[in-house]
């Protein structure tokens, strides 16, 4: 393997050796996404989807074509988008009289078919969701499952008959994400409330979950918007109330990138012999390695390892016995790259024992544990989630920092979060985002760090 600290070679190797995309495809900014990635995204699609309709989502699919007049129906959204959208101008021979855009997003459309949906107080709130490919023509560098010109990920859309209920909805998407962020993938983040500038195009509030990735750059993962009234109002989305009154629907919005997810948790939990992954994701969760020296007493082994395999598979654990012809050590390399959480070496001494050698990916610790203990795996599985999860959210922490004066931006930008102060002058502003992308201003009063005026506390960083 390549030694991580040059990220973004070790990055493209490991998305190649371990199977996870390819991104030869002749279209620039699309990807193949292979088994082992595929896996991991379909476990985080089923993991969400699940919270989501526990909290009364229902799924739905919708086309992936909008016409032009759907989509440009709110002024500020398409202008956000206009220069993003691909667009179906043939049908064969013919010349088609009004557009088709390959979807971006699906506020668009959704709400197209809310205004159908909704008639009164009885049908709020709505939740749907879906999970579904979307396109955009970006125009920066692309890269693989972080920028792309089609990527995964699921939407989700709201509508309900006050302000209120759209804010609780707010928080409580806020509670899932993090729940698929922390939970299940392990992975640190910040909830940053993006300045009006970086919203969403449409919307009153933009809340973004940033990660740290190693280089010290951000990745936005997922977003959730607060739409007010604006889309209710120009698709005139309405209801009737009790008293027969008919109100346009407050509505939200939100998404995590699967891709992006994905992205970040290669690269945050990874190390130099490639990839490691939390066992709930991992695709194969342990590997069984018969030691064989000779061949007399190989098929007692052999038949040790398929009694533990079996084992395994009562408990639903996903394992293999890897049986080919090269040398053990050979085969380890190989799983660790692949981030296989446990690997399981069965030798004649383990089996004369009635014992299994057990070694962790995530810390190379290695331990016997007794054939009657094989229940208690999943103990281990647990320890291996935890323990990547403190030890990514205790790098994150170190890479906060907080600066009083311009001067020191310089020693700390890309290097992380820097917390600051900034004044309400453009001109100070302008001077920060030379260096950086300015993540969220809070409503704590700090100091600018450029012209010691009183201001509002804001985080900045590098972004991808
Ligand atoms: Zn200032």
């Amino acid at each position: 393997m390549v030694c991580k600290k040059n990220l973004s070679e070790w990055y493209h190797k490991v998305l190649d050796e371990a199977d996870i995309t390819d991104s030869r495809y002749p279209v620039k900014g699309m990807l193949i996404y292979k088994k082992w990635g595929l896996f991991v995204i379909r476990e985080m699609q089923r993991y969400l989807e699940k919270m989501l309709e526990e909290s009364d989502h229902e799924p739905t699919l919708f086309p992936v074509l909008i016409p032009e007049d759907t989509l440009g129906k709110e002024t500020e959204h398409i202008a956000g988008f206009e220069e993003e959208v691909f667009w179906i101008t043939h049908a064969g021979a013919n010349k088609l009289e009004r557009r088709l855009a390959l979807r971006p997003t699906s506020e668009t459309p959704i709400y197209e078919m809310f205004r159908l949906w909704i008639r009164s107080h009885n049908d709020l709130p709505l939740k749907i969701h879906q999970s579904c490919a979307v396109y955009r023509y970006e125009t920066k560098h692309t890269r693989p499952l972080i920028r792309g010109r089609e990527f995964l990920w699921n939407e989700g859309h709201s509508a309900h008959v006050d302000a209120k209920d759209a804010k609780e909805n707010v928080e409580d998407i806020k509670r899932i994400y993090e729940r698929l962020i922390k939970d299940l993938l392990c992975l640190p983040f910040v909830i940053n409330r993006r300045p009006e500038w970086d919203r969403f195009p449409g919307a009153d509030e933009t809340y973004a979950f940033d990660t740290l990735m190693p280089d010290g750059k951000t990745l936005q993962i997922a977003t959730v918007h607060n739409l007010g009234q604006n889309f209710s109002k120009v698709f005139d989305i309405t209801y009737e109330d009790i008293e027969g009154k008919h109100l346009h629907v407050f509505q939200t919005s939100y998404g995590p990138s699967f891709g992006r997810l994905l992205a970040a948790a290669i690269s945050i939990h990874g190390d130099d012999k490639g990839l490691v992954l939390p066992p709930e994701i991992a695709p194969l969760q342990i590997v069984i390695i018969p030691i064989v020296f000779k061949k007399s007493g190989s098929e007692e082994v052999i038949a040790y390892a398929k009694k533990i395999k079996e084992e395994l598979d009562s408990l639903g654990i996903r394992v293999k016995i890897d049986e080919g012809e090269d040398r053990p050590g050979s085969k380890f390399y190989r799983w660790e790259m692949k981030g296989v959480p446990l690997r399981m070496d069965v030798g004649p001494r383990d089996l004369k024992e009635g014992k299994i050698t057990v070694v962790r990916r995530d810390t190379g610790e290695k331990s016997q544990i007794g054939f009657d203990e094989i229940e208690g795996i999943k103990t281990i599985f647990k320890d291996i989630s935890d323990n990547l999860r403190e030890k990514a959210e205790s790098r994150f922490r170190s890479r906060i920092f907080k600066i009083e004066n311009i001067d020191d931006i310089k020693g700390k930008v890309g290097k992380g979060i820097i917390i600051a102060g900034l004044c309400s002058g453009g001109v100070c502003s302008e001077r920060i985002e030379e260096h950086a992308d300015i993540l969220c201003v809070n409503e704590t009063v700090a100091k600018c760090i450029v012209c010691g005026g009183e201001g509002r506390e804001i985080k900045i960083a590098k972004t991808y």
